[in-house]
């Protein structure tokens, strides 16, 4: 039978009603632990784990505590690996965890790591917080992640710091959407590391897209990352993370969230599977809501610039490659309202529809001021260098009807 589509993997994959008293959709397994049903099958189900074998996978194994592993943890992940088209996933409660056991568990002490700019919030504090001063793990950015001369230069200065452990590629990245060439970075990155004994892990952070609209693995990253929180989840209602890749660089992974404890609980996954659902659907509506907002403020006079990759020429370099590596421009997007912070608050504080918050990916509309929220803590210096400016301001468009959120952008404007 033909591959199936995402759409159709969304819906129903990773969960048999045969196996569930005939449930006809998955029930919630609320426990912390499983019992054995004899002394026997305790030995086969702990041999199973360390094996990383699937609990479900046949009579010798079972489920043991719900940390190692559970059903609902089993369903969502069999159905993110298919929609990431992997061979596994791990999944946990939220991004940041995924992340924190991804770096942790692929980096050793001296290693560097090689990275595109800026980088989410919490990437970056782990990364210069904790890598950098307890572990000697040198992060090294890359200026421009089109520019073939200058990921070769930063390639070359993190093997330079030591073996590198970690690529980490954020595309598109926040909160102005620059692009990075997947297949290019990863290509760059293993011909540096090439002497170095062990390859770098060339992930991915999928979240500003999804895998609906992106798929790193097809374009030669090794594991790519999601926070599920966003488009997955979908409702800003929950939290939680994947990794996706082979079987030989997921199963670790797993493991060490036994050990950290960061594994997503049965009822967030339960969330999770049930979102997944619509994932496409919502995806597709608020990609077209997101198209009609950046023309509405591109054509207004108060608005000094718009960044969305959907107004990128196809000729440029960043055109060609949404048009190689993405299924489209996605929904979230910034813009600045000519003046600084005291017009761009005079937007946010009289909007009646789009809601002041960070997070995006949601139902619902959310609209944040850059400099002061998400990127108050990046230095000024280097927020201005990454294009962030007083006036920057970035929306998440949800899936509401198009004309009330270009009417309540029109009216608030006229207040500015
Ligand atoms: C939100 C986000 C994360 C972290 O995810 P959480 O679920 O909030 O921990 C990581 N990367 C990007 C790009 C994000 O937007």
């Amino acid at each position: 039978m033909a591959r199936r589509r995402s759409e159709t993997i969304a819906v129903g994959h990773g969960y048999d009603p045969a196996s569930h008293q005939g449930a006809a959709k998955p029930p919630i397994y609320m426990s912390s632990t499983f019992v054995y049903r004899d002394g026997a099958h305790a030995k086969s189900a702990h041999e199973g784990y360390l094996a990383g074998r699937a609990p479900d996978g046949g009579a010798d194994e079972g489920y043991i505590y719900a940390r190692l592993d559970h059903p609902n943890l089993q369903m969502l992940q069999t159905r993110m690996a298919a929609l990431d088209r992997a061979e596994a996933c791990a999944c946990f409660n939220s991004g940041m965890a995924a992340i924190s056991t991804t770096l942790l568990g692929s980096l050793r002490p001296g290693d560097s790591i090689l990275h595109t700019r800026p980088l989410y919030g919490g990437t970056d504090g782990l990364m210069n917080n904790l890598l950098l001063p307890v572990h000697g793990i040198a992060p090294v950015a890359i200026t421009d992640a089109l520019d073939e001369t200058a990921i070769r230069a930063a390639a070359t200065e993190a093997r330079a710091r030591g073996p590198i452990g970690v690529v980490w590629i954020e595309t598109p990245s926040n909160p102005l959407s620059g692009l990075a060439d997947i297949a290019l970075i990863a290509r760059i990155a293993r011909e540096a590391g090439a002497g170095q004994g062990r390859p770098p892990v060339v992930a991915v952070d999928n979240t500003f897209l999804g895998p609906t609209l992106q798929n790193p693995l097809a374009h030669g990253a090794d594991l790519c990352m999601t926070s599920l929180t966003k488009y997955a989840g979908g409702h800003s209602d929950t939290l939680g993370g994947s990794v996706s890749g082979r079987f030989d660089l997921v199963e670790p992974l797993r493991k060490l969230r036994t050990l950290l404890g960061t594994h997503l609980d049965p009822h967030g996954c339960w969330l999770l599977l049930r979102s997944i659902e619509t994932m496409a659907l919502r995806t597709e509506r608020a990609c077209r809501n997101a198209g009609a907002v950046a023309r509405f403020l591109q054509a207004h006079p108060k608005i000094a610039r718009v960044v969305y990759a959907g107004f990128l020429s196809p000729e440029s370099p960043g055109g060609a490659l949404l048009a190689r590596q993405c299924e489209g421009a996605g929904s979230t997007f910034s813009f600045d309202v000519a003046g600084g912070e005291a017009e761009a608050f005079r937007l946010l504080d009289h909007l009646r529809v789009f809601r002041l918050a960070v997070s995006l990916g949601g139902t619902e509309s959310l609209i944040c001021h850059s400099a002061t929220t998400t990127h108050f803590s990046v230095p000024p210096e280097r927020r201005a260098a990454s294009g962030v400016t007083d006036g920057t301001i970035r929306i998440s468009i949800g899936i509401e009807h198009e004309a009330d959120l270009l009417d309540d952008l029109a009216q608030a404007l006229e207040k500015v």
